[in-house]
């Protein structure tokens, strides 16, 4: 076919579409190839921001490669850069800049990944990438899943999915059980769903942090007495406070006992099943019905990509498909030509599989699962420091990659090592080298660390230690 004239006023030439393009890779490698000189936090205020990129809705328009250069100045100087190797905050999201490369093209050929029809490559390829991680964490080949925006779409996913398949009849009133330690995304998800506070079931940890499996069974029994259903207990593979694995199995075993769901919530740990620690840890992941699983946190993609596991990709289907006269020609034809949109609640959805696809075919796996057990080297390692040192004391040791420290001086009341947590945490966000933040286990509000970039160094995490100490004697003398 012949290429047209075309008059298209949301269009550029072929070299004005270079020059942009090379003005963002050039930006973007910039940043990538700098941000380690960079400080971690960058923040402005309302007022500032809304100034300089606020005002009326423009009319005619601008030069684009200008308003990239203010956006380099106003807008990504001021976001976290959660992918900087001294970023430990929450969960670190150090990105890769193939994956950066692959949702440039995913973009740029607007791949409407729905449905076969539309998408047989890039379907093709999410299915692929699913078998791969299906294979890693030990779920069947019947199993399925399907890529999402991330972990909270991804739990919200499982329990539509485990009350379809377990209260057929929708009148029942169903129950769902977790640990207290599990993520505020389960609450939201069932808040969405309508599943109300009165039947959730938060379960108290032991010391250790894991569930309490009698308190567990006490409140499923409890439950059936009265005329409940439970459906669905919701494990941890990796808690965002402290790295902690649920007892997976012995939950398998109350799941099936109580004939519900097992859901296990591995947004964060799930990644390590690449390690030999981390597939000991999570030892009985595989008796999951479904399993949460976020590459955009421990395997280093850019934001965003969260992924759910089934054991049976029919109780997807059960679940989330629905037909409309105007999808007729999308039908399926056969097994292999699958339909994402009813594996899942959108329709039109991105091709995230790409920079998970292209980064593991370019890099190859065994570079991710080194760079998995750095993180978990890391966290032992900042352990190992900080257990040399008599002023600090471990609140939970070094678990998946995550360690939870104070600053404890002799004589101190829990108050004021409290009170250091948050000074220090806030210290060292001002200054800028590296990024912590607080969390609180058994009430005490604790120093948290996430050292997961693989391009971490011993040498960053004693520099990191060295500041700690600096400013923790700051806070002393004030406090
Ligand atoms: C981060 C996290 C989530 C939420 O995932 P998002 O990708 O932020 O939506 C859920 N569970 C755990 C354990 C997490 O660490």
């Amino acid at each position: 076919m012949k290429k047209q004239k075309r008059k298209n006023r949301l269009a550029f030439d072929k070299k004005a579409m270079q020059n942009i393009g090379y003005t963002v890779i050039d930006t973007i490698v910039e940043h990538i190839d700098q941000v380690d000189t960079l400080k971690v936090h960058g923040q402005a205020t309302p007022e500032y921001l809304n100034d300089k990129l606020g005002g009326k809705i423009p009319s005619k328009g601008k030069n684009p490669i200008g308003l990239i250069k203010q956006l380099k100045e106003e807008v990504f100087t001021n976001v976290l850069r959660v992918d900087h190797p001294r970023f430990y905050a929450f969960i670190p999201a150090p990105s890769n800049f193939i994956g950066v490369m692959a949702d440039t093209l995913a973009k740029g050929f607007n791949v409407f990944n729905g449905h076969w029809l539309a998408g047989s490559g890039s379907a093709a390829i999410e299915r692929i990438t699913i078998n791969w991680l299906k294979e890693i964490c030990h779920f069947p080949k019947e199993g399925g899943g399907l890529f999402l925006s991330g972990g909270s779409m991804a739990n919200l996913s499982a329990i539509a999915t485990a009350r379809k398949i377990k209260l057929v009849d929708e009148g029942k009133r169903g129950v769902v059980y977790y640990s207290s330690q599990t993520h505020s995304s389960l609450a939201k998800g069932l808040k969405v769903l309508g599943i109300g506070e009165k039947y959730r079931r938060p379960i108290a940890v032991n010391r250790a942090l894991k569930i309490d499996l009698k308190a567990l069974e006490k409140a499923l029994k409890k439950d059936q007495k009265k005329g409940l259903t439970p459906f669905c207990i919701v494990a941890n593979a990796g808690t965002t406070n402290a790295g902690v694995v649920d007892p997976l199995k012995k939950m398998a075993a109350l799941a099936k006992k109580y004939n519900c769901w097992l859901h296990i919530d591995g947004a964060y740990g799930a990644a390590s099943m690449l390690v030999k620690t981390g597939r000991k840890a999570l030892k009985g992941v595989e008796l999951g019905d479904s399993l949460t699983l976020d590459p955009h946190k421990w395997w280093f993609q850019p934001i965003e990509i969260g992924c759910l596991l089934v054991r049976n990709a029919e109780h997807l289907k059960t679940t989330f498909q629905v037909t409309a006269e105007y999808l007729e020609d999308t039908k399926a034809k056969g097994l292999e030509e699958i339909n994402y949109y009813d594996h899942g609640i959108q329709l039109t959805r991105s091709f995230r599989a790409l920079k998970l696809y292209l980064s593991i075919k370019t890099f190859g796996i065994k570079a991710f699962k080194k760079s998995v057990q750095k993180g978990i080297d890391m966290a032992e390692y900042t352990e190992q420091l900080l257990r040399k040192q008599k002023d600090w004391k471990i609140i939970t040791p070094a678990q998946l990659g995550i360690i939870n420290f104070v600053y404890a001086p002799k004589g101190a009341t829990l108050d004021q090592i409290d009170t250091f947590s948050k000074v220090i945490a806030h210290k060292t966000m001002v200054d800028g080298f590296a990024m912590m933040t607080t969390t609180k286990i058994n009430n005490l509000t604790v120093l948290r660390m996430c050292p997961i970039h693989p391009g971490l160094t011993k040498q960053d995490i004693k520099a990191t230690m060295k500041l700690l100490k600096k400013l923790a004697s700051e806070a002393e003398e004030v406090h």
